[in-house]
């Protein structure tokens, strides 16, 4: 089994800039796990653990469902936290300028990922975000200042041109591992 994920990867400029807007809090939270700048990315769909043999019938799906969208122009907008700043499991920043699109392209992926087998289906709405930092706290953190500090960030928008399929390898150190990049062409 594998642990996949599809994810957009924002250019290096767009994270530059916000690793610039989040340095300075880094050192102050003792109660969050900052997420390395090197792995940040925008998740489109978690696919959870799917058997190797599915990933040929996985590619086609997803190739399928990206091709369906053209590029879009996104940038990270203010900070925002999982499931409230004052009981944060997870602080963010938000994605700006994909709207009803990116939401469906979201909706797209899943679904094919679905038909082809893999998907551990997940309710929850699609929150397009980029994910800061997490809680060492089972009950979260108050990241109230946090998400304040955050609130006026907005970044140079930047083009989306490709879904990436990623692969998780968990343990001490989280490592992921791009195993596909399929272009938003809307030409589908
Ligand atoms: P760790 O779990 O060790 O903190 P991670 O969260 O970076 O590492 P994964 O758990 O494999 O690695 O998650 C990969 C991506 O999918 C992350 O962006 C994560 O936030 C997201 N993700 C994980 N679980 C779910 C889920 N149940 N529903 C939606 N997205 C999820
Ligand atoms: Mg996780």
């Amino acid at each position: 089994m594998v642990r996949l994920f599809v994810a957009l990867s924002p250019p290096p400029k767009a994270l530059a800039e916000v690793a610039e807007a989040v340095e300075p809090h880094r050192g102050g939270w003792p109660d969050l796990r900052w997420v390395a700048p090197e792995l940040w990315h925008v998740t489109m769909a978690f696919l959870g653990e799917v058997g190797e043999e599915t990933l040929p019938r996985l590619a086609t799906r997803l190739a399928r469902a990206a091709g369906r969208y053209p590029p879009m122009t996104l940038s990270f907008g203010a900070g925002g936290a999982f499931s409230s700043p004052s009981r944060a499991q997870v602080v963010w920043l938000g994605l700006r300028g994909g709207g009803a699109e990116l939401s469906r392209l979201a909706a797209s992926l899943a679904a094919g990922a679905r038909r082809a087998g893999a998907a551990q289906t997940s309710d929850k709405p699609f929150r397009p975000h980029l994910t800061l930092a997490r809680a060492r706290p089972r009950g979260g953190v108050d990241a109230r200042p946090l998400v304040e500090a955050l609130a006026a960030f907005d970044g140079t928008p930047w083009r989306a041109e490709e879904v990436h399929l990623v692969r998780s390898h968990l343990g001490a150190s989280v490592r992921y591992e791009v195993l596909a990049a399929w272009p938003l062409t809307g030409h589908g």
